[in-house]
């Protein structure tokens, strides 16, 4: 029997003769490949519930391994070490350790929802990629990711004065992802960003006049005000203890479906 997705197996396992003959056949080299055989003892049968209480991993049961997800798959062209079909069979045997092997390659989905448009039992492969991805992160196999970074910046300010401001929440962001600002500051997308905000083409083209006219100084002042006189939501208190409780609960909901919360 051909071994399908041979990399897939431990080297270890795999035994070959370099030299052997059957009944007067040569069967040298991969002809007589053999996997040893192995006895797992850590499957966690419910392991696909768990999987299902993240947000797009609802349908991860219903997968037939059609393999149609991978065929289409846009990060399986460039690695096929990419393979959502593979995942997800690992997930509804619950091979948990067998998956954070591919920790540093299952957040690589780019959400393109090709697996997602030719799945014929609406699995939803890209939803479950997303759980899997917050799985790891959940359980500590991964660092928290930008997004989640950029969530609890933003939830924060929301539960703390019921209303966000747009540039500390940048900045909280960049510093708790590690971005040097004042690279971005001299060369990078911000520095283009405040230049078009502020009509800096203007100021190149000579055109001093117009280009002090339209300086958004007044939004300007305001941002800068807002960054040291944080304004709240008037009778925020109550409501945002709510919401603080709310969002605590949920957190407890979520880490009871993971069965050993991490964080
Ligand atoms: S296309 Fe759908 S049914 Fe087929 S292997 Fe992928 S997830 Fe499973
Ligand atoms: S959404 Fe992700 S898993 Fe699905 S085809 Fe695109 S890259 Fe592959």
């Amino acid at each position: 029997m051909p071994i399908h997705e041979k990399t897939l197996i431990d080297p270890q396992l795999l035994v070959q003769s370099d030299k052997l003959v059957v009944d007067g056949i040569d069967v040298s080299g991969h002809w007589n490949t053999m996997i040893l055989p192995r006895t797992m003892t850590e499957y966690d049968p419910d392991f696909y519930e768990t999987i299902q209480a993240f947000p797009g991993g609802e349908n991860v049961h219903r997968c037939w391994q059609c393999g149609s997800c991978t065929n289409s798959c846009t990060m399986y062209a460039i690695n096929t070490d990419f393979n959502p079909r593979y995942w997800i069979y690992l997930i509804n045997l619950g091979y948990k350790s067998e998956l954070v092997k591919d920790k540093d390659i299952i957040w690589q989905c780019v959400s393109c929802n090709k697996c997602t448009n030719i799945c014929p039992k609406d699995v939803r492969p890209e939803g479950v990629m997303k759980a899997l991805a917050h799985w790891l992160e959940a359980e500590g196999h991964t660092p928290k990711s930008r997004s989640t970074l950029f969530d609890e910046e933003f939830t924060r300010q929301c539960i703390e004065r019921g209303r966000i401001e747009d540039t500390e929440v940048m900045f909280n962001f960049f510093r708790q992802t590690g971005q040097n600002l004042g690279a971005m500051l001299k060369g990078g997308w911000l520095r283009l960003l405040i230049e078009r905000m502020n009509n800096v083409h203007l100021l190149r083209q000579g055109k001093i006049g117009k280009f002090v006219a339209r300086l958004p100084l007044v939004q300007g002042f305001k941002m800068g005000w807002a960054m040291v006189f944080k304004p709240r939501t008037r009778s925020w208190g109550r409501t945002g203890e709510v919401l603080r409780e709310y969002v605590e609960e949920q957190k407890r909901a979520a880490h009871a479906g993971i069965g050993s919360p991490t964080h």
